[in-house]
């Protein structure tokens, strides 16, 4: 089948994302490249759900690379912090937080919190033909977990060497990159969108 589109911009610059996003999307475009890519700069998420972020980071998109574009929005949320970190997943530890300083205050926070420290990591992502594309398409997936005491494991990004799979003993970094692309909550989004956009 020929792709779906001659070019889709993506709207991230998270370098882990956008591997896995391009591994996922696999036939949909001809050609993906990041708004990073093109010197778009990163929209304000100033939205407080993941749906309503990935929207406003594909219209963003969209309307400064006039292609098509798709934006993910993504977090984890933790049930004994009520959710949190959420849609500040990113910036967690404050606004120049690296993975490691986000996973350090996780296991603060939850220091106190035996297990089982259930989580799950939620992501919207939102599609757009155009910037004011009257009919976006916003899907969403969930990946259940729980928070590890120690991280380990050397793959995926952000949260993954914090986060036992399901009720397994592997966290999502010790998943190969095939593994995780199969089941996360990215790739459950994704798949949602791509089943939407065949009746589209
Ligand atoms: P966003 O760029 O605002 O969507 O930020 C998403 C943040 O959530 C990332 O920076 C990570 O901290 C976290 N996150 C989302 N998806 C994943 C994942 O698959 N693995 C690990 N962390 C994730």
């Amino acid at each position: 089948m020929p792709p779906y589109l001659p070019r889709l911009v993506v709207a991230s610059s998270n370098r882990g994302k956008l591997r896995e996003l391009r591994s996922l999307l696999g036939g949909f475009a001809a050609e993906i490249l990041s708004q990073s890519e093109l010197g778009i700069a990163p929209a304000e998420e100033s939205e407080s759900s993941f749906e309503g972020n990935a929207l406003l980071k594909a219209r963003h998109a969209a309307r400064l690379s006039g292609s098509p574009a798709l934006a993910d929005d993504s977090g984890l949320e933790v049930d004994a912090l009520g959710g949190r970190p959420g849609v500040y997943s990113a910036r967690y530890a404050g606004p120049d937080a690296g993975d490691a300083d986000n996973n350090a205050l996780l296991l603060r926070e939850l220091a106190d919190v035996a297990a089982p420290r259930a989580a799950r990591y939620r992501c919207a992502i939102a599609f757009v033909r155009e910037a004011s594309e009257p009919a976006p398409l916003v899907v969403t997936g969930s990946w259940e977990g729980r928070i590890a005491l120690v991280p380990r494991g050397a793959g995926g990004f952000g949260y993954d060497p914090l986060f036992l799979v399901g009720d397994g003993t592997l966290t999502a970094a010790e998943l190969g990159a095939d593994e995780k692309n199969r089941i996360s909550h990215r790739a459950l989004a994704l798949r949602a969108l791509l089943g939407r956009l065949e009746f589209a």
